[in-house]
């Protein structure tokens, strides 16, 4: 199977034409330089990504809290973890960068706040 994707890793954005086989990765064109290649791979083999998101917040000034993990989730897991975090609701006082979930749904990551609020 071909795969086409446009390169994210810096602003050239090249157009990658990845040749697929079982889930790997078998070649990669149109890449300028090596990190193209790793991010086909990733991309295709162990695709993640950064949640952010906001936290519904009980008896704090501010309605809702913008969150993000601290590390990337597995793309397969984002719905769930969204899920999870439309069910949460903060009522103690935080800091920007404050932990609400430490390993957030067993995913070795924490979910934090990115402002303070009280
Ligand atoms: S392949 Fe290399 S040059 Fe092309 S967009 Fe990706 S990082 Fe940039």
């Amino acid at each position: 199977m071909i795969k086409n994707l446009t390169c994210i890793e810096c602003p050239k954005g090249c157009h990658l034409t990845i040749e697929v086989e079982k889930d790997y990765v078998i070649n990669v064109n149109g890449n300028q330089c090596e990190k193209g290649e790793s991010y086909a791979r990733s991309e295709v083999e162990d695709p993640v990504r950064l949640l952010t998101s906001s936290v519904l917040t009980k008896g704090l000034a501010l309605k809702m809290v913008p969150v993000r993990t601290d590390k990337p989730v597995p793309r397969d897991r984002i719905f769930e973890a969204m899920d999870a975090i439309r069910k949460i609701r903060l009522c103690k006082r935080v800091k920007a960068g404050d932990a609400i979930a430490a390993n957030f749904l067993d995913l070795n990551v924490n979910l934090i706040v990115t402002r303070d609020a009280s």
